[in-house]
């Protein structure tokens, strides 16, 4: 991810740092540039727009430190601003809330969305020893409760009980029972998918929240869908309100496009990645390691 826009920003950058001054022109042209990379990186229209003005602005009106040369500025301004889009800090999952903490994990089917339950399952029973219960909502796809099951089982963390007929807000309404019951800190409810957003999806999801209070609610989005995974933040966030976002498939050849754009748009932090198949390929988001890695 983000190989091509590093490529093409270096390129683009190694050219201001050369020269011993520059011209507003100079700075102009280079973000005429930085636009047309970022458009090709896939990244959201109104965020290339603001993130180039600022840039500009900044660069043009930049008092030149006399230890570096306006080049190296224009640099620094450039991942200052890449961080800023990027939302600043990692901001970590909050569970900070009386146990048992409800966590729903919602998005489209094959988004990954259990895989990342599982994950963050896995992470705050091992890493930060809570207690954890999952629980399965997907009545829709037979195999998606078993699949949950087979995963608590290979990273040692529970699963509410399977009872067939149920439906998502009386699973749903269990699982947080069970939890209250059985001393958990963390019930994590995977919802179910669909291949597009659709009406019924949204009112099961708003059914699922008003039953359960859940203290995060998760949209798991693939990172390769690029501008699609934006417009998916966007309508979970108006429909179901969202309280962050996990990009999947970080680990794959994607333009960037997704986790650039997400946090300008939505106004949601991204939390987490996904950085492959196995149960402990999940990272922080850290902002300012994404922009050191897109400008080398
Ligand atoms: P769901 O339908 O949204 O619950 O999707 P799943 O959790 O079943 O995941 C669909 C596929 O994507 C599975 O084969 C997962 O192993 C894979 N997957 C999930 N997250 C990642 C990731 O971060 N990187 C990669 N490479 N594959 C992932």
């Amino acid at each position: 991810m983000f190989e091509s826009l590093s490529e093409r920003l270096s390129g683009i950058l190694d050219k201001l740092t050369g020269r011993g001054a520059l011209s507003e022109a100079d700075v102009n042209e280079a973000m005429r540039e930085v636009r047309r990379a970022l458009i090709e990186a896939d990244v959201a229209l109104p965020v290339v727009r603001s993130f180039t003005d600022k840039v500009r602005s900044r660069a043009v009106g930049a008092d030149v430190v006399k230890s570096i040369t306006p080049g190296q500025m224009v640099i620094k301004i450039v991942h200052d601003q890449l961080v800023e889009m990027l939302g600043s800090d990692a901001d970590p999952i909050d569970i900070n809330a009386p146990a048992p903490v409800a966590i729903m994990m919602v998005g489209l089917q094959g988004s990954g969305k259990t895989t990342t339950t599982a994950k963050i399952a896995r992470r705050l029973t091992m890493r930060d020893k809570r207690k954890v219960l999952m629980a399965s909502l997907d009545t829709r796809r037979p195999a998606a409760q078993e699949q949950l099951k087979v995963l608590g089982e290979q990273n040692s963390v529970d699963t509410l009980p399977i009872v067939a007929g149920q439906g998502p807000v009386e699973i749903a309404r269990r699982a947080i029972q069970a939890a209250r019951l059985g001393g958990y800190d963390v019930v994590m409810l995977d919802t179910a998918g669909r291949i597009h957003i659709d009406e019924s999806l949204m009112l099961e999801m708003a059914e699922v929240k008003a039953a359960t209070n859940p203290h995060e609610i998760l949209l798991v989005a693939d990172s390769l869908t690029g501008q699609d995974a934006v417009n998916l933040a966007t309508s979970f966030d108006e429909r179901v309100g969202i309280t962050g976002i996990v990009l999947t498939r970080m680990d794959g050849d994607g333009r960037g496009g997704a986790a650039l754009s997400m946090r300008a748009v939505t106004g949601k932090p991204v939390k987490l990645i996904g950085t492959g198949e196995k149960s402990d390929a999940l990272e922080d988001f850290h902002p300012r390691r994404i922009a050191d890695r897109i400008l080398g």
